[in-house]
């Protein structure tokens, strides 16, 4: 387990991501595919892309990369605004011209699909309470700036 910057990829200290939804069903779906794998098919293993192995690192954003975190989670909050509005929109207008609940049932699908549109932008948030903490440990050790 190594503590990995979600930006540039290198193993680097820095402030903590959430381990939000998009994460967890990351970990969720290779923890799958790496057990089926090792059930079914043992010497698949070492074939798996390394991408799909589970590895349980430490996400967080190191110093350098922050200017490139804010810019990209910054995107994708516009980008999942944008698309969770739009098929909200959508939804809506089913409910109140279709007036049936299979077409109140299909907008809520849609809305759903439309929120996924904002997936290729995933950048996961910062953990504030973690980085406050990460802040104050970092501090302990140096003298007071003035
Ligand atoms: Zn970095």
């Amino acid at each position: 387990m190594a503590i990995v910057c979600v930006v540039c990829h290198q193993e680097k200290r820095g402030a903590p991501v959430n381990d939000d939804l998009v994460i967890r069903s990351i970990r969720r779906i290779k923890k799958g595919i790496a057990g089926i794998t090792t059930r079914y098919a043992p010497a698949l293993m070492r074939f798996l892309p390394e991408h799909f192995v589970p590895q349980n690192n430490t996400l967080v954003v190191c110093k350098d990369c922050m200017e490139e975190h804010k810019k990209r989670r910054g995107d994708f909050e516009k980008n999942l605004v944008r698309f969770g509005a739009l098929g909200f929109i959508m939804w809506a207008l089913l409910v109140l011209f279709g007036r049936t609940l299979a077409l109140a049932f299909f907008g809520f699908v849609i809305f759903l699909v439309m929120l996924l549109f904002a997936l290729p932008y995933y950048h996961p948030s910062l953990n504030q309470t973690m980085t406050a903490e990460v802040a104050k440990g970092a501090g302990k050790g140096k003298k007071t700036k003035k």
